[in-house]
């Protein structure tokens, strides 16, 4: 008998969005063919655990079928491209979603493979939801395009990649001034959009970010990217593609864990990489325009999109959308789509969800269904609970070193008692843990980050030291923190010699 090999899959979901006709058949996979839950991941998307082998081709089609895809949610190409989730109606927020679909579609691989495997060979092309209003006649030729200077590889079926496509993966994330909901230093290429009065002038464009490193392998580093300048409305597209194509030509093909865009631009210097990037793009990139101070949002909660209707933000513990014994969430949800069918849903960079669309007349009945559902919304959860997010590592990563997930719930309530008894009661404070230096629920970038930090406090710390490793830090932050500090800044603010030798000295009550 063949053995009964399982796969995870993820789906590709521009901006996070979705029709909840799609929600419905991703539910019912995930009963039939799945381990019945379904995981919001930190690129906005879905994950599927527990498909196996025999019943793949089925679950595609299925997916496919109801307007999904799952082509570029993983491989050396461009993966999910994610923005600020919150569903409003001012041009800067409209224009981050548009941009994001008309990448997504620029930067799909065209390799008929996909169909052939998957579908028999029907194109699927055309049923995507997220393609219905968008120009793909408009999408295919600022695709081929060529200015002449070397972005487009002359390979016929995939005119950016070639044939070898990139050396890795590669991540966009697009906001609006302000509104760092994506974690914007942390992608391949990070884009602002940029606007006068109401109308978008272009955008800001960071490159080089990345939060990966290898296990043991001190030559890799997770990376804060830099700011590569302004650009012109009608430029994005041929600058986007000269920066992929500099990462297609001259990223690392050699090592793989050292084949990450952040890395060239590390090796080469901001300034010579842009001048790689001007060579393709045929003219000069602008300096970068000022932006206002950035905050991080989250969207749990109660919001007006702007246009006449509410959105709500779910908190989703860890991402996982399930059912236990104290909490119907996966239940909650189906019987939302099917009471309101009309809905939108969008999964944040943060592993939450957002139920968009929603009529301001029905606000109690949607709150009632989670209530019943003993499904906690914001105001039920702690500041510390808000802010903490896990990757799923054991038992569903082959990748993964440590627990994570599973273990996370009891570590954030460890962290929540040790700060009411050192004083900090109700302040909040971003903890993220992963399972391995991978870094995907981007604990580089947390306040609090187990597996590294801004900079990394302590290595290997066995988990029974938690309490006693994180005390001495949690009462200097209570003792000599300013006003409306965050735990973070304040660890940035006195750097990583006054920590270590005021944990030395501390001596607890
Ligand atoms: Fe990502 Fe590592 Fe966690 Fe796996 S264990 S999900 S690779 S961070």
């Amino acid at each position: 008998e063949q053995k009964k090999y399982q796969f995870m899959l993820r789906l590709k979901l521009p901006s996070g969005d979705m029709p909840s006709s799609l929600y419905r058949v991703l539910d019912d996979i995930s009963m039939e063919f799945g381990n019945n839950t379904l995981r919001a991941t930190t690129r906005s998307s879905f994950q599927i655990h527990g498909v196996l082998k025999q019943d793949l081709k089925t679950v595609f089609q299925k997916i496919i079928k109801a307007g999904g895809s799952t082509l570029g949610g993983c491989g050396d190409v461009n993966r999910n491209i994610v923005t600020t989730p919150a569903p409003f109606q001012t041009p800067e927020y409209i224009e981050a979603r548009r941009l994001a679909y008309v990448l997504a579609e620029i930067l799909a691989p065209q390799t008929s493979s996909y169909a052939e495997i998957w579908l028999d060979g029907e194109k699927a092309g055309e049923i995507e939801f997220w393609k219905r209003n968008m120009d793909m006649k408009q999408v295919t030729e600022l695709r081929s395009f060529d200015n002449g200077r070397g972005i487009i590889t002359g390979d016929p079926v995939e005119p950016i990649y070639g044939e070898t496509y990139l050396p890795r993966k590669f991540k966009i994330g697009i906001t609006v001034p302000g509104d760092n909901s994506v974690d914007l230093y942390i992608h391949d290429i990070g884009i602002v959009v940029i606007s006068e009065g109401n109308e978008i002038i272009g955008y800001n464009v960071t490159v080089g970010g990345g939060l990966g490193r290898t296990h043991n392998k001190e030559q890799t580093f997770p990376r804060l990217a830099d700011h590569l300048g302004f650009v012109r409305r009608d430029k994005i597209y041929e600058l986007v593609k000269a920066i992929v194509a500099v990462q297609r030509d001259y990223g690392n093909r050699e090592s793989r864990m050292l084949s990450r865009m952040k890395y060239l631009v590390h090796n080469m210097g901001i300034d010579a990489f842009r001048e790689l990037v001007e060579s393709y793009f045929g003219e000069k990139v602008e300096p970068w325009r000022p932006l206002v101070a950035w905050k991080h949002e989250d969207y749990l909660g109660w919001f007006e999109q702007g246009d006449g209707k509410l959105f709500l933000g779910v908190p989703i513990l860890n991402g996982r959308i399930k059912n236990d014994s104290s909490m119907q969430l996966k239940t909650a949800l189906r019987v939302l789509i099917d009471t309101f069918p009309h809905i939108r849903l969008n999964v944040t960079p943060e592993q939450n969800l957002l139920v968009k669309e929603i009529e301001p007349s029905t606000k109690e009945q949607i709150t009632r269904i989670f209530k019943e559902h003993g499904v906690a919304l914001v105001e039920d959860i702690s500041v510390i609970f808000r802010d903490s997010m896990a990757c799923p590592a054991f038992p569903l990563c082959p990748l993964a070193v440590t627990e994570s997930e599973r273990i996370m719930p009891n570590i954030v309530k460890r962290i929540e008692t040790l700060f009411h008894h050192c004083g900090l009661s109700k302040v909040p404070l971003i903890v993220r843990m992963t399972g391995c230096p991978n870094g995907c629920a981007r604990p580089y970038t947390a306040e609090l980050g187990l597996v590294g930090q801004a900079f990394v406090y302590k290595d290997k710390v066995n988990e029974a030291e938690l309490e006693t490793v994180l005390e001495p830090l949690f009462a200097y932050y209570r003792l000599e923190k300013q006003r409306g500090e965050r735990f973070g800044d304040f660890c940035f603010r006195k750097g990583k010699e006054a920590l270590l030798e005021y944990a030395q000295n501390f001596n607890p009550e």
